[in-house]
C-alpha cells in the first residue's frame, strides 16, 4: 500500500490518519477536510467515561482511557468527575454496568440519593426517587482545541508524507468496475484515486455520499442513520461559573422535556446504526474503499484509537464482526436506547426554531440521555 485518500476529518478520519501513518510511516497520505457544523466532532466538549452495559465496549473503552491518561492526548483531559443519575426503570442498565465492571476486575459503582448532588453541588432539590451514582474517573475534554490539534496534525502529515490536504468535500466518488478510479470536489476539482486506498469518514454523511455517487449502502442496520440532538449553552455569571469550577460534571440517563429558549443553539447530528457500533469495513464491491462511520453517539473518547482498526482493515488483519459490513449477530449495546434515527430531523430542527423563546412548549416525542 503506497497511497491513503481519506476523506472527512472527523473522529474517525483524524484518528485513522494517526493510525495508518504510525503504521505505514512510507506511505502518502492525502486527506479531504470539510467540517460541518452539524458535524459530532465539532463540539466543544466531550465526556470520556469506561462504564457500558456491554462487556466489549467497556473493554474498547478502558482502551481509549488508557490512551487519554497516557499519552501525549492526556493534555486536554480534565478528570473531574460524573454524577451519573437514572431513573427507577433505567436501574437494570446500571446492574449491567456493575456486571461489566465485575467481569473487567472493576469495583461495582456505589449507588447514591440525591445526597450525592448535595455534597457535590450543596442543593437538595434532587427528587429522593432517583438513583445518583459517582463515577470519579470520567473526565471532560476540551475539544475543540483538542480537533484543531489533530486537524494541524494530520494537515503536516499530509505535507509531510507529500500528499495535499484539500480544504473541500467530496461530491461523489467515480469508479469503473472494483475500483475507486478518481473523487470529484465541490470545487470541481478531480482527485486521481487509481492505486490508492480510498476511507470513507464522512459520519452522518455516509449513506449520502454513498447515494450521489451511486454505490451500494451497507446493508439494512448497518447503514449510520442520521441521528440528532438538541444542544443548549448557558451563559453563567461570574458567580455561577465560580461555583461549578473543577465541579463533576452531571447526566441524566432517561427521557426528559424539552424547552425551547433562547438558549438553544442548533444540533448536532452522529451516524446510529443498528447496534451502536460503527461500521469499519471494506466495501464488498470495490478493492480500494474502505466505510468508518457510525459513531452512534459514542466514539468521540475512542479518538486515540479508533483509528487502529481502520488501519487493521486497510492491512487485512482480523477485526471485531461487531465492526463488520454485515456482523453475524447483531448484539446491540443498546448504549442509547431512546436515541435511534426516526423521523426527518431537519423538520424537527426547524420546529425548534420556530418554537425558541417559548417557555413551555415542551415536545414530549424527544428524548435526553448520555452520552
Ligand atoms: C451532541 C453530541 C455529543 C456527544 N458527546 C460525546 C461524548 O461526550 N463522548 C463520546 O465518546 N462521544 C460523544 N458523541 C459521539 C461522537 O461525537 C461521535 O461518535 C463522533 O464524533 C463521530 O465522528 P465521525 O468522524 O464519525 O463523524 P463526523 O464528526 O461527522 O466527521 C465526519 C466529517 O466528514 C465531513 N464530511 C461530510 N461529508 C463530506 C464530504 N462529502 N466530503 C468531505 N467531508 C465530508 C463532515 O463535515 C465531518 O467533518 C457525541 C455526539 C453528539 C452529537
Amino acid at each position: 500500500m503506497d497511497r491513503v485518500i481519506i476523506i472527512g476529518t472527523g473522529v474517525f478520519g483524524l484518528s485513522a490518519a494517526d493510525h495508518i501513518l504510525q503504521r505505514w510511516p512510507n506511505i502518502e497520505l492525502s486527506i479531504i477536510s470539510r467540517p460541518s457544523p452539524l458535524a459530532p466532532s465539532e463540539d466543544i466538549s466531550k465526556i470520556v467515561r469506561i462504564d457500558y452495559n456491554n462487556p466489549k465496549r467497556m473493554e474498547e473503552a478502558l482502551g481509549a482511557q488508557r490512551e487519554w491518561n497516557s499519552t501525549s492526548f492526556s493534555k486536554f483531559q480534565n478528570e473531574i468527575g460524573r454524577v451519573v443519575i437514572y431513573e427507577d426503570d433505567d436501574l437494570a442498565t446500571l446492574e449491567k454496568i456493575n456486571n461489566a465492571r465485575e467481569e473487567h476486575g472493576l469495583p461495582r459503582r456505589q449507588t447514591g440519593d440525591g445526597t450525592l448532588m448535595q455534597k457535590h453541588f450543596g442543593t437538595g432539590m434532587a427528587p429522593e426517587s432517583l438513583t445518583c451514582v459517582f463515577a470519579s474517573d470520567d473526565s471532560i475534554v476540551d475539544w475543540e482545541t483538542c480537533m484543531a490539534d489533530a486537524r494541524e496534525r494530520a494537515k503536516k502529515a499530509c505535507t509531510e508524507s507529500s500528499g495535499t490536504f484539500y480544504e473541500s468535500g467530496v461530491a461523489t466518488i467515480v469508479k469503473d468496475g472494483a475500483h475507486i478510479t478518481a473523487l470529484q470536489l465541490e470545487n470541481g476539482e478531480m482527485i486521481e484515486a487509481r492505486g490508492a486506498q480510498v476511507v470513507l469518514a464522512v459520519g452522518p454523511w455516509l449513506a449520502q455520499v454513498l447515494a450521489a455517487s451511486d454505490i451500494t449502502l451497507p446493508p439494512n442496520g448497518r447503514t449510520p442513520v442520521a441521528t440528532g440532538l438538541f444542544s443548549y449553552a448557558v451563559q453563567l455569571d461570574d458567580e455561577q461559573a465560580e461555583s461549578l469550577r473543577n465541579k463533576p460534571m452531571v447526566s441524566h440517563n432517561g427521557k426528559g422535556r424539552f424547552f425551547f429558549t433562547d438558549s438553544f443553539t442548533g444540533s448536532f447530528r452522529d451516524g446510529v446504526t443498528e447496534t451502536q457500533d460503527p461500521i469499519i469495513a471494506r466495501h464488498p464491491e470495490f478493492q480500494n474503499l474502505v466505510c468508518a462511520a457510525g459513531g452512534s453517539f459514542n466514539r468521540a473518547k475512542d479518538l486515540p484509537t479508533i483509528g487502529g482498526v481502520v488501519a487493521d482493515v486497510l492491512g487485512g488483519r482480523p477485526v471485531s464482526d461487531r465492526y463488520g459490513w454485515e456482523p453475524k449477530t447483531r448484539d446491540s449495546h443498546h448504549d442509547h436506547p431512546h436515541l435511534v434515527g426516526r423521523g426527518d430531523f431537519a423538520t424537527m430542527e426547524k420546529e425548534a426554531q420556530a418554537q425558541q423563546g417559548a417557555q413551555d412548549s415542551a415536545a414530549d416525542h424527544l428524548s435526553l440521555a448520555v452520552i
